[in-house]
């Protein structure tokens, strides 16, 4: 049976940053800690940074007298949560598709690990103990370098059958066309998707062509830009909203969730992403889905170790020849 003595160690992997937390069954964090990610080193190098934090987490926790149970882990890219795998990923983190990641903390740390794609453990902490705590069912739609989706359902998020479900940016998107009526190119390879027009380095890559520009700015700067009064700016941001918002307002649709939670860095970028974001959504909505909260993620970026903490906190509640 869970307790506030239950403790396990959850690992987020993301293509900046690696950090890890001791988190016991009530939530509270022990102790945290994040090293750089070294994303272009090779699947090897980030492995062995996310068992050294491990490690020295693990150190810690004999110090407080804990003892933790199980690792968690959400990473970047497609992660088959069966066995803990890598399918696939982007060029974010090098080489790490077909990756063993949960076999090899496992086998590095001596306690069983569990993996899940970094946008379900994200969602996963939010509904423990974020925007969607209580929530029968929560779609979370994070908007940031890229674009993802995690829905949970009973408790559990909806990782599909080959383990691809949540890919919110690869939806068509009317938006994701250049004024010559040509598709996006978009991270996945394919074209036309939410991700090409949505995600922060879209809506840069979409300022560049408005203002003619080939300046280096970042989706960050346009949003500052965009603060400042600037019309292209604006324009920029104000598209990528819009065009998260049908989105999410049509998954809504499809989905009906009890509660939809968006998080990511660009929906940090306050009223100007948000107010044309909902107006959006609301347009696309189902009359009966007129009252549906559509929320702030609260946790920032300590959500994905929480939700990566109770990924492993809920797999060693169930019987061992139960577990998956
Ligand atoms: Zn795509």
């Amino acid at each position: 049976m869970p307790s506030a003595s239950h403790c396990v160690i959850g690992v987020d992997i993301g293509g900046t940053k690696t950090a890890a937390g001791l988190v016991d069954a009530a939530g509270t964090v022990h102790a945290a800690d994040s090293r750089p990610t070294p994303a272009a080193a090779g699947s090897a190098a980030i492995l062995a940074t996310a068992v050294g934090l491990v490690e020295s987490l693990l150190a810690h926790a004999r110090t407080l007298g804990l003892r933790p149970a199980a690792v968690g882990i959400g990473s970047a890219g497609v992660i088959d949560a069966r066995d803990g795998s890598v399918v696939s990923a982007t060029d974010s983190l090098t080489g790490w598709a077909g990756t063993p990641l949960a076999a090899h903390l496992s086998r590095h740390t001596g306690l069983p690990a569990y993996a899940v794609n970094d946008v379900h453990a994200h969602n996963l902490g939010e509904h423990w103990q974020g925007a969607s705590a209580g929530a029968e069912s929560s779609l979370l739609v994070a908007v940031g370098t890229g674009v993802g989706g995690s829905l949970i359902l009973a408790g559990a998020p909806h990782l599909g059958s080959r383990a691809v479900a949540g890919h919110v940016g690869h939806l068509a998107s009317p938006y994701a066309y250049d004024d010559g009526g040509r598709p996006l190119p978009c991270s996945c390879g394919r074209a036309g998707h939410l991700e090409a027009i949505a995600s922060g380095p879209s809506i840069a890559n979409l300022y560049r062509r408005l203002a003619g520009t080939g300046d280096a700015v970042s989706g960050r700067e346009v949003a500052v830009r965009a603060a400042a009064g600037e019309p292209l700016a604006l324009q920029a941001l104000t598209l990528g909203a819009q065009a998260a918002g049908q989105a999410v307002g049509g998954l809504a649709n499809v989905l009906d969730p009890d509660r939809v939670v968006i998080g990511g860095g660009v929906s940090a970028a306050g009223e100007l992403w948000w107010t044309p974001f909902l107006a959006a959504v609301r347009s696309e909505l189902m009359d009966p889905l007129a009252g549906l909260p559509v929320l702030p993620a609260v946790l920032g970026s300590n959500a994905a170790v929480a939700g990566a903490a109770k990924l492993a906190l809920d797999r060693i509640d169930v019987p061992e020849e139960t577990r998956v």
